[in-house]
């Protein structure tokens, strides 16, 4: 499989996002980076940082936005270890699809999981109703 760079494509999933196209269920927001439930979570209260930077991966991240996605990440980090009541989150990244990526639209996951019990991508799609709860809980810790 070939693994060369994408071009950033405007049209995908977490752009619209960005956009305010398409829903999600937020968790924290500032000028240059969103966070929000993983949709298919692979633990409870997985969430994905990203910057409002057209970047596919790291190595098109500009840096300031790289500071920024890191910023958030340490605040939504720090309410999921509240709000999940752990101390183990996995921060994980993947760089192109032969890495496993599926979203080309840089993102960053916090993971509430161990390296000994994750997994492959979820295949379920979360109920709504219990991530529109987590986000709430998450956020509510942010601003706290
Ligand atoms: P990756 O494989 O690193 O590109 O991860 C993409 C992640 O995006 C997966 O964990 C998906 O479950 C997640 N995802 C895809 N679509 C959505 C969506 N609409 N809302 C939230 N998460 C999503």
């Amino acid at each position: 499989m070939s693994d060369a760079i994408k071009s950033y494509d405007d049209h995908n999933i977490f752009a619209k996002m960005i956009q305010g196209d398409i829903p999600c269920h937020k968790v924290y927001e500032d000028d240059m980076t969103l966070a929000f439930m993983d949709i298919m979570p692979q633990a409870q209260g997985h969430v994905l940082v990203i910057p409002k930077q057209q970047a596919v991966d790291l190595s098109q991240l500009e840096p300031e936005y790289a500071s920024a996605v890191l910023m958030t990440a340490k605040k939504v980090m720090a309410a999921q270890r509240k709000v999940l009541e752990r101390e183990g989150i996995i921060q994980m990244q993947l760089n192109g699809a032969q890495a496993g990526q599926t979203v080309f639209h840089y993102h960053v996951h916090l993971i509430p999981s161990s390296i000994h019990e994750l997994g492959r991508h979820g295949s379920q799609p979360a109920d709504q109703a219990e991530l529109a709860e987590l986000a709430t809980q998450l956020k509510a810790a942010i601003e706290q």
